[in-house]
């Protein structure tokens, strides 16, 4: 199974500390964005939920001092004197300072030395003046009237011409200590800035809102308001915004701009807020843009945006299952448990991660890379095997009803997390909403469905395989077909279940009036006149939408039947689509649909050949691959048992 023997993970080498390292199976894609930061290109990674794409981007954060010199920087912004509603902000190169913290210096006309000296001179002089032929005995009054008038001129100069001043620059009463330039951000080393795309604020910048009695305190003034944005703050780095889809098309019309101009102003985002009359100086923000998504969010961009990513790198869903791949999967449980502080785990717990990583894959020959959904089943698979509590939910008892703990303790009484315990969580969908959905319609409509596996051979009725909605669940489909002779001149194909296999129905009944007209069948031939024929086929007590062809074959087989009047065997279900010369061709879900026809106890299951490669368990049911239609004949028709006229 893995290129090295081990008993459990606690022998395994420990995992590479650089998150990097840790990324498996996307290397190809590791190598574009590695390659991209370099050369400062923007990059889209797609790709389906938990295959890595966040991790990429953080792990390339925390090399990104690999990527060349980088001068910090840090950004202030200073009230504008002239128009406080246009604050400055300014990135400084270099570290920030403290004595940045100094109040600027105001324009205030304060009268300087001299010019006070002069004034008290001048006052002096005019009181002598009038005091002149004053009485000896009044100097004392005359003195302190002298002085009297000095200081009130000196003070009403002073005043008028600091009231003059700020009233001049500020046209409001704010307090000169607000005044102070304020340090928004200060960056020492290359930034990786994470945003959400639908968070306008976070990723655009804002003014704060000056509510009276609020916070900021009514008066606080726009440069103190000011809210950087992610844009901003990802200045000589990376912006990473994840969730594409949610992200609003002006926004995207903002960051279009941001990546030409390479600066953007802040203004205030609320037209209700006071923030909005406030707008800064373009801003620099200069940054490599990294985005992501999922396949279809790719869509939600306008093209002009779409234009300026240069990498688009869709992500794999799957690799092959090679040694080389499964010794991946197995550093990658490794670093699970040691990333998330589980128990070891034994080897055949990691043999069974392989077997689900080949079932969410669809394929024995593939590994999934939706390694979000492992992880899980890893760490609720470590809960089973750490507490009775969810070991009890999920249900473990003996034939007598005793609970019976399956939790595997060594000597030291040390827990492991063993197969058990991860299929136990696999087989109950307890990871997946859409598989406990699936799981409960088959567990309460099972005993509702009219199925009886290897019955007596039967005209026109035969089993067919369908996997329910997204659940990964497996069900059986009772299909029946009745000829009835018809009035009005031609075939009449009625599908009495509505919408359900349209693509079946549509190809299988051309396909079986052509072969069964033609008489090349490798059956008893014959002769019937198609044209005042009625076809009916139903997909008893099948609700849910079966899409796809993969039923072809098994409507095909009872049309076939129903028209030639040929009894077809009832212990096998089939599955597996056919063009129209007859050849089988490949399905999906073939997994899951083998599970279901074992479920229900058919003895023998029919799936295209082309689909061997992909069947992961090959007990319980013998399952017997299938070319063309001439091959299922022989297979399916009871042929001891006719009862027609031979040609
Ligand atoms: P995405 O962004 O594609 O939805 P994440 O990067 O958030 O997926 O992956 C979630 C978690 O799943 C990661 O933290 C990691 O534990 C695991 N994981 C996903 N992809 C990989 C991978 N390629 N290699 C290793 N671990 C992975």
């Amino acid at each position: 199974m893995f290129s090295i023997k081990f008993k459990t993970t606690e022998e395994l080498p420990e995992p590479s500390p650089r998150l990097i390292d840790q990324v498996i199976g996307q290397e190809e894609a590791v190598k574009i964005v590695l390659s991209a930061v370099k050369n400062k290109r923007n990059v889209i990674l797609l790709g389906e939920p938990g295959v890595g794409k966040s991790m990429i981007v953080k792990a390339v954060g925390e090399i990104l001092s690999d990527f060349g010199e980088f001068t910090p920087y840090y950004v202030i912004a200073k009230p504008n004197l002239k128009n406080m509603e246009r604050p400055i902000v300014e990135v400084i190169d270099g570290e920030y300072k403290e004595d940045l913290k100094e109040i600027p210096k105001l324009n205030f006309k304060t009268p300087s030395s001299t010019t006070l000296i002069l004034i008290m001179v001048a006052a002096i002089l005019l009181s002598q003046y009038l005091l002149k032929g004053i009485p000896q005995e009044y100097l004392l009054a005359a003195v302190t009237i002298t002085s009297l008038i000095v200081l009130i001129f000196g003070f009403v100069i002073i005043l008028t011409s600091i009231m003059g001043a700020s009233k001049a620059s500020m046209g409001n009463n704010i307090n000169p200590m607000d005044l102070k330039p304020v340090l928004l951000y200060e960056c020492k080393k290359r930034p990786l800035v994470r945003a959400s795309a639908y968070n306008v604020t976070r990723l655009l910048g804002d003014i704060k809102h000056c509510p009276l009695g609020g916070r900021p305190p009514l008066g606080t003034p726009p440069h103190k308001r000011i809210i950087l944005g992610a844009i901003h703050e990802a200045h000589r780095g990376i912006l990473y915004v994840d969730e594409i889809k949610t992200m609003p098309l002006e926004v995207q019309d903002y960051i279009l701009t941001a990546l030409q101009d390479k600066q953007l102003p802040i203004s205030g985002r609320n037209p209700n807020s006071s923030g909005a009359t406030v707008e800064t100086n373009p801003i620099p923000c200069d940054f490599i843009l990294i985005m992501s998504g999922n396949m279809d969010d790719v869509y939600n961009l306008r093209a002009p945006l779409l234009d300026r990513i240069d990498y688009k790198i869709v992500l794999k869903n799957k690799m092959d299952n090679t040694l080389e791949n499964r010794d991946k999967l197995l550093q990658f449980i490794v670093q699970e448990i040691k990333n998330n502080n589980l128990n070891p785990m034994t080897y055949d717990g990691c043999c069974e991660v392989v077997r689900i990583a080949q079932y969410l894959a669809g394929s024995k020959d593939k590994l999934t890379l939706r390694l979000r959904l492992l992880a899980n089943i890893i760490k609720m698979a470590n809960d089973v095997a750490m507490g009775k509590d969810i070991e009890e939910i999920l249900g473990n008892f003996d034939e007598e009803g005793n609970y019976k703990p399956e939790t595997q303790k060594d000597k030291n009484n040390k827990v492991y997390i063993t197969a058990e315990h991860i299929r136990k969580v696999f087989d109950t969908g307890i990871y997946s909403m859409e598989k406990q959905v699936a799981l409960n319609y088959i567990k309460n409509f099972k005993r509702y469905k009219h199925i009886v596996p290897n019955d007596e051979p039967k005209v026109g009725v035969v089993y067919g395989l369908a996997v329910l909605g997204a659940g990964g669940i497996g069900d059986v489909t009772k299909i029946i077909v009745q000829i009835l002779d018809s009035k009005n001149p031609g075939t009449h194909l009625l599908n009495i279940s509505g919408d359900i296999a349209k693509h079946s129905i549509t190809l299988a009944s051309a396909l079986s009036k052509k072969l069964v007209a033609e008489k090349k069948l490798p059956l008893p031939k014959k002769d019937i006149d198609l044209n005042n024929k009625e076809i009916y086929i139903q997909f008893s007590q099948s609700y849910s939408k079966i899409d796809g062809d993969s039923a072809t074959a098994a409507v095909c087989l009872a049309i076939i039947s129903a028209l030639l009047d040929i009894p077809l065997k009832q212990d096998f279900a089939i599955t597996g689509s056919l063009d129209l010369s007859g050849n089988v061709l490949a399905i999906g879900g073939v997994n899951e649909k083998i599970e279901a026809a074992k479920r229900y106890g058919f003895k023998r299951v029919i799936i295209p050949e082309a689909n061997m490669v992909d069947v992961i368990e090959t007990e319980g049911i013998e399952i017997i691959p299938v070319k063309t239609l001439d091959e299922i004949i022989p297979l399916v028709f009871d042929l001891d048992n006719i009862k027609i006229e031979q040609n």
